[in-house]
């Protein structure tokens, strides 16, 4: 299975889903694996499995797709890794992704952006009625696109990606994987390099929603090296298998009907309501009316952690130095200017504005208070006996990438996150699943939002609609 997986790997470089391969280590691995097999070891033992560039992996260069971290090489496993390994997952490499998980088209990285493999089969090729195949291919989205095309080229069976404002589901609805941000403390994530550190969280990419359940039982739980973590109050078992959509209240919010949503994205929507209508679900209308405050918000908090969070990056203890070397101060800023691109040197700027004394109640508690509302959104409307809240993921299928790098950057990545930052920003658990083709032939997925620590639920509810 490992040996296919690498020459999968070789056979699709062109999508550049992988900035480290690691075969080596992968072949050695997968040897262990088959004696472990034997013995019944672990419950993932010699399955190949594929790790964004921003989880620290002992010993195997670690870059955040900037130059900044170009060379580093870390001296230990994030604790979802360790766990992985663990349970026997053999690991296949390390995966593209926007520079320091900030974006959502994964084409900002220093090793060049990551393409969406459904680029190159058959349902697009054939709407595109034989044009070049080299210019017209889809993007994987983003942050974490290499993960999302690992797991849909079947180069892995599961990949981990990280989600702070939507980057695992978002590539896993372009690129039709599952994909599944857990509760904000379920998954550990001591070895994450942070972007936000109050709403990151490992993101889980897989071929199925049951795939995902076996995942998400290994990897959650309690770490004493993220004091944010818990033990799930409720048990994972796995899914259920004879789960009832009778029982169960779906709620629509009004305002995710976004300016700039697809026909398509809509209709599919719609689709999804009547199916679990049709199978004796109750479908009710609900309001969060804050929505439409939560990209402003998210990009002051982000900002404001972000500027916190790079301040380590100084060329001193680790990452890109500069020859610059007249004084600290010079060297300092020209390690940074060097290191990091502009969408992360644009980041800082505004955070460290937000946080001037200045205007530190004017944005950042003012955006803590509007995070408040959000989140007060959510816990009002599932008091109010919603069980699950079914949206779209993205506003449409996947861009070609000549069309997403025309317009300006930084308000398309905050555009594109609008269905999946409030999740984030309320710390609850959200999942993405693949539901149909676009008469383009690409995927589309539709997310379910639950209350937190009911990851389980909602992929049971993903099972039924998968
Ligand atoms: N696109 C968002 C951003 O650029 C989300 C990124 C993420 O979830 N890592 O910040």
């Amino acid at each position: 299975l490992c040996r296919r997986c690498l020459n999968r790997i070789r056979k699709t470089r062109h999508l550049n889903a992988y900035i480290t391969v690691t075969e080596e280590l992968a072949l050695k691995q997968a040897e262990e694996a088959e004696v472990r097999l034997l013995r019944g070891v672990g419950v993932l033992d010699g399955i190949p499995f594929a790790v964004k560039d921003n989880f620290c992996t002992e010993n195997i260069r670690t870059t955040c797709a900037s130059r900044m971290l170009r060379d580093y090489i870390p001296p230990y496993n994030a604790t979802v890794v360790q766990r992985l390994l663990d349970q026997g997952a053999v690991l296949m490499g390390k995966t593209n992704m926007d520079e320091f998980a900030m974006g959502s088209g994964s084409t900002d990285g220093v090793f060049g952006p990551a393409r969406n493999p459904w680029s190159y089969a058959a349902p697009y090729r054939e709407q595109a009625g034989g044009a070049e195949e080299d210019s017209d291919w889809v993007i994987a989205g983003g942050s974490s696109g290499g993960s999302g095309a690992s797991v849909t080229s079947l180069t892995s069976f599961l990949a981990l990606g990280s989600d702070t404002g939507g980057s695992t589901r978002n590539p896993g609805a372009l690129c039709g994987a599952v994909a599944l941000k857990p509760t904000y403390g379920l998954l550990s994530r001591h070895g994450l390099i942070p972007l936000v550190n109050s709403m990151d969280v490992p993101g889980i990419l897989t071929r199925s929603t049951s795939d995902a359940a076996i995942v998400l039982d290994v990897l959650q739980g309690r770490d004493l090296k993220d004091s944010t973590t818990v033990q799930s109050p409720t048990s994972h078992t796995g899914l259920t298998e004879d789960f009832d959509v009778r029982n169960l209240c779906v709620g629509i919010p009004e305002e995710y009907h976004a300016p700039g949503l697809s026909p398509e994205t809509l209709a599919q929507w719609s689709r999804l309501a009547d199916l679990l209508e049709g199978a004796g679900a109750r479908v009710r209308r609900v309001s969060l009316p804050h929505t439409r405050h939560s990209i402003v918000c998210y990009h002051v908090l982000c900002c404001a952690e972000v500027a916190s969070n790079m301040a380590r990056f100084d060329g001193l203890e680790f990452g890109h130095r500069s020859t610059v070397d007249s004084s600290t101060e010079a060297m300092y800023a020209a390690s940074r200017h060097e290191g990091f691109n502009d969408v992360v040197r644009g980041r800082i700027l505004c955070g460290n504005f937000f946080l001037l004394k200045q205007n530190y109640e004017r944005y950042f508690l003012k955006a803590q208070q509007v995070r408040r509302l959000i989140a007060e959104d959510f816990r009002r409307v599932f008091s109010a006996g919603v069980d699950v809240l079914l949206t779209p993921t993205t506003l449409s299928d996947a861009t070609r990438y000549s069309h997403f790098i025309e317009e300006d950057n930084r308000t398309r990545s905050s555009q594109e996150d609008i269905f999946t930052q409030p999740a984030n920003i309320a710390g609850l658990p959200a999942v993405s699943v693949p539901t149909a083709l676009s008469s383009r032939g690409l995927p589309i997925g539709l997310q379910l939002i639950g209350p937190a620590f009911q990851d389980q639920k909602l992929l049971n509810v993903a099972h039924w609609i998968e």
